[in-house]
């Protein structure tokens, strides 16, 4: 649709989360003798999502969802039942739905539960932002993102230009008839960039990697765009005329953006509970790590401290209380290389009798919760970018995940990166294209020889964590520096 014919006044969707009163509907719910606990989580979200390519507006589009999730416990089960129709007798609808649910259920039930899983919290999270939505005209929005193609056009030889907001508004409230009553709003949002060059045969692609955080339309920030999007289209032009990454085994660089990815798939996702007792098995699926593991498995060496941190100022996915009602707060993963804790909620954690963390989070108001990843964090070491890069006699410097492959048990792993500098004597210098490199988990991660400090440390994360049948796309967070890994399997080739 040409933008033209778009009302330009931003539509400021003003979340009305007082016009239904859920705590007054939860207490006039008439519910059979047999419900043991009882909660409303409502949610309202509302995604924006523009794009402009190549000098344009290509597309502006707005999301919004708001409906009510009825969670209970029955003879020991849980069940949930939700609704979008906000009205007294459909939440009582759903309410009854949920208690038949669980009644059926609990005749099957893998663990009788209490409402111990499920206690009583009071309180609020506001993300913090400087300018709001509604703040900045749609048309300067949409203005600054075509700014950012324009910057993107160095050449003739950058054939696709593109650049794209998404911007989410999500307002919960959970209220419980045992007291529990948690309001938490954010907004945050992510900022692409993307460049495609060809030359003859050769194409190559760079990208800004998608950053994100929990901030307002400020991220968004016109200059700051045109700065990245000359090193963008700078770097996507070299790729054209670099050699291919060599193959061999090497020491190994990776950026912030790609020791994200390399956290999410083989700390993050193997340490979730529910993967580990059989629950999960979708999106490779299961995992390596073993209830006996906690407390014990060296998962590198000691330079190695993650942490579960969901309090980390404008990180992606920090929050005050996990959709159950849980206090979240920061806790060590893996403590100097030992594995201490995993990534599951009361429940799991009740299951299966090993520490886990606030984690009970829904994507919406239509899901139940599940044990996700939130703010998963590499504490930064004590090396600096350029002393790590001068430890190494010969190796490769890796920057932005551009493919990623892993078994079922997230013991092997292959990823592709979009740029890459080899590293001689101790400096970064000819530019390589088509960098990868695999491994098997624990080892890879025992081979880490330097962890960056704070200096290069960056907060990053992504809005596309995907889990759950139906789909869960959750937001994660990912504060990580550069690492230095020895002796691993480089090769260059494929996409
Ligand atoms: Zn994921």
């Amino acid at each position: 649709m040409p933008i033209k014919s778009l009302n330009l006044t931003l539509i400021d969707f003003v979340i009305n989360m007082s016009s239904m009163n859920i705590q007054q509907y939860l207490t006039d719910l008439v519910l059979p003798s047999e419900v043991e606990w009882i909660a409303l989580r409502e949610i309202h979200e509302t995604v924006r999502s523009l794009t402009a390519r190549n000098g344009r507006s290509e597309s502006i589009a707005t999301q919004m969802n708001h409906g009510v999730m009825v969670e209970v416990l029955v003879n020991g089960q849980f069940a949930y039942a939700a609704t979008n129709t906000l009205t007294f007798s459909a939440i009582q609808a759903a309410a009854e739905k949920a208690v038949l649910l669980a009644r059926q259920a609990s005749v099957y039930k893998i663990h009788p539960f209490t409402k111990s899983v499920r206690p009583k919290a009071v309180g609020r999270y506001q993300s913090s932002f400087h300018q709001a939505m509604g703040s900045v005209s749609l048309k300067d929005l949409i203005d600054t993102l075509i700014a950012g193609t324009n910057a993107l056009k160095i050449s003739d030889k950058i054939v696709n230009a593109v650049a794209n907001a998404l911007i989410f508004e999500r307002n919960s409230r959970m209220t419980s008839r045992d007291g529990s009553e948690i309001e938490q709003a954010t907004l945050a949002i992510a900022v692409g960039l993307s460049a495609t060059a060809q030359d003859g045969l050769e194409t190559q692609t760079r990208t800004n990697g998608l950053p994100c955080l929990q901030a307002g339309l400020e991220f968004l920030d016109r200059d700051k765009m045109c700065q990245e999007a000359q090193r963008i289209s700078e770097q996507v032009l070299e790729l054209l005329q670099a050699e291919e990454c060599p193959s061999g085994l090497m020491d190994l660089v990776l950026a912030p953006d790609q020791v994200l990815m390399q956290v999410h798939e083989s700390i993050g996702h193997p340490l979730e509970l529910d993967r580990i007792l059989g629950d999960e098995k979708n999106y490779a699926g299961w995992s390596f790590v073993q209830p006996a593991d906690f407390g014990k498995l060296v998962y590198g060496p000691s330079i190695l401290n993650v942490t579960f941190d969901p309090s980390v100022p404008s990180e992606f996915a920090s929050y005050a209380f996990d959709d159950i009602g849980h206090k979240a707060r920061r806790e060590y993963l893996i403590q100097e290389g030992v594995l201490v804790r995993g990534l599951g909620s009361l429940e799991s954690q009740e299951r299966l009798k090993v520490p886990g963390v606030a984690n009970m989070r829904s994507t919406s108001w239509n899901r139940p919760p599940i044990d996700r990843m939130a703010n998963i964090n590499i504490e930064p070491g004590s090396t600096s970018f350029k002393e790590m890069i001068g430890q190494v006699e010969n190796g490769i410097y890796m920057e932005t995940n551009r493919s990623w492959s892993i078994d079922d048990y997230r013991r092997k792993f292959q990823f592709g990166c979009e740029y890459a500098r080899r590293i001689q004597n101790g400096q970064l210098t000819t530019v390589l294209k088509n960098p990868n490199y695999r491994g098997l988990t624990i080892p890879f991660w025992n081979q880490l020889r330097a962890v960056g400090d704070s200096s290069s440390l960056k907060i990053l994360g992504s809005p596309y964590c995907g889990k759950g049948e139906p789909n869960q796309a959750i937001h994660v967070g990912h504060a990580v520096p550069a690492c230095l890994f020895e002796k691993i399997d480089v090769f260059g080739g494929g996409a």
